[in-house]
């Protein structure tokens, strides 16, 4: 059995200032140091430079980028644009963006397949509705995302990626999934992940699970064979909760 580094990242969404990253940090980064896990903080674009000098041991991810080189995009960012600013981690395919944003999994795909190409790590996110959930529906259809999301992708670089499993009935709304059908869902997930490349990729891809994960769940949500780390919203704009998470097996 491989054993798989844990990783827990932030996402901060449309929050924070300089200033607030700079305390936030001061206090999250020397407690990163000293953790088992590998700790990172999806940050606004206007923060990741800041983020990137002042973060020694949390790494720096954007939480969305567009996955053309350059042009006639008003408002978008490009990979070589974040890579300018030192970003190695993106997070793509949040079910905020898809579902206010027209991400879809084509455009998950074409982003995941840019970034790998310039040495980035794709942060994919994956989830299913309320509503597709009490279908029953969830693990085909969340197969069918991440099927769709590695499209072209070779094993190699899929080794270089990170699932995110987030349900969207329980992103920002203090329904956490029970650590059991969090779990189901990531171990069906990487079954998905042998058939698409095999066995031994498959056993090395880190799947997180996110949504409403908080100090008081995340040692529950992590015990899970299946559960490599979390993506969490709202607990990491604080920085006690956030150095409760990345220490939660203390
Ligand atoms: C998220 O947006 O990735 C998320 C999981 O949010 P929250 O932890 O606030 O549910």
């Amino acid at each position: 059995n491989i054993m798989r580094q844990k990783v827990i990242f932030g996402n901060w969404k449309m929050n924070g200032t300089n200033a607030e990253l700079v305390t936030f940090l001061k206090k999250v980064d020397k407690a990163a140091k000293k953790s088992d896990v590998v700790a990172g903080l999806g940050l606004p674009f206007t923060l990741l430079s800041k983020g990137i000098e002042k973060a020694k041991n949390v790494k720096v991810a954007a939480q969305n980028v567009h996955f053309a080189e350059k042009g006639a995009f008003t408002g978008e960012v490009s990979i070589s644009m974040l890579q300018e600013v030192g970003v190695q981690y993106v997070i793509i395919g949040h079910s905020e963006r898809r579902e206010m944003f027209a991400e879809t999994d084509e455009t998950v795909n074409k982003k995941a397949t840019a970034l790998l190409a310039a040495g980035i790590t794709p942060i994919i996110c994956c989830g299913e509705t309320l509503e597709t959930k009490e279908a029953k529906k969830t693990v085909t259809f969340v197969n069918a995302q991440i099927k769709k999301a590695y499209k072209g992708i070779s094993a190699e670089d899929a080794l270089k990626t990170i699932i995110a499993y987030e349900p969207i009935w329980a992103i920002g709304t203090g329904k956490t999934a029970t650590s059991e059908d969090a779990e189901k869902v990531c171990e069906a997930i990487r079954k998905n992940l042998t058939k698409i490349y095999d066995e031994k990729t498959a056993q090395q891809i880190t799947i997180q699970y996110g949504g409403s994960v908080n100090p008081s769940n995340i040692a529950e949500l992590m015990s899970q064979p299946n559960i490599d780390g979390a993506l969490v919203g709202g607990a990491s704009l604080k920085a006690d909760d956030f150095i409760a998470l990345i220490n939660y097996k203390k």
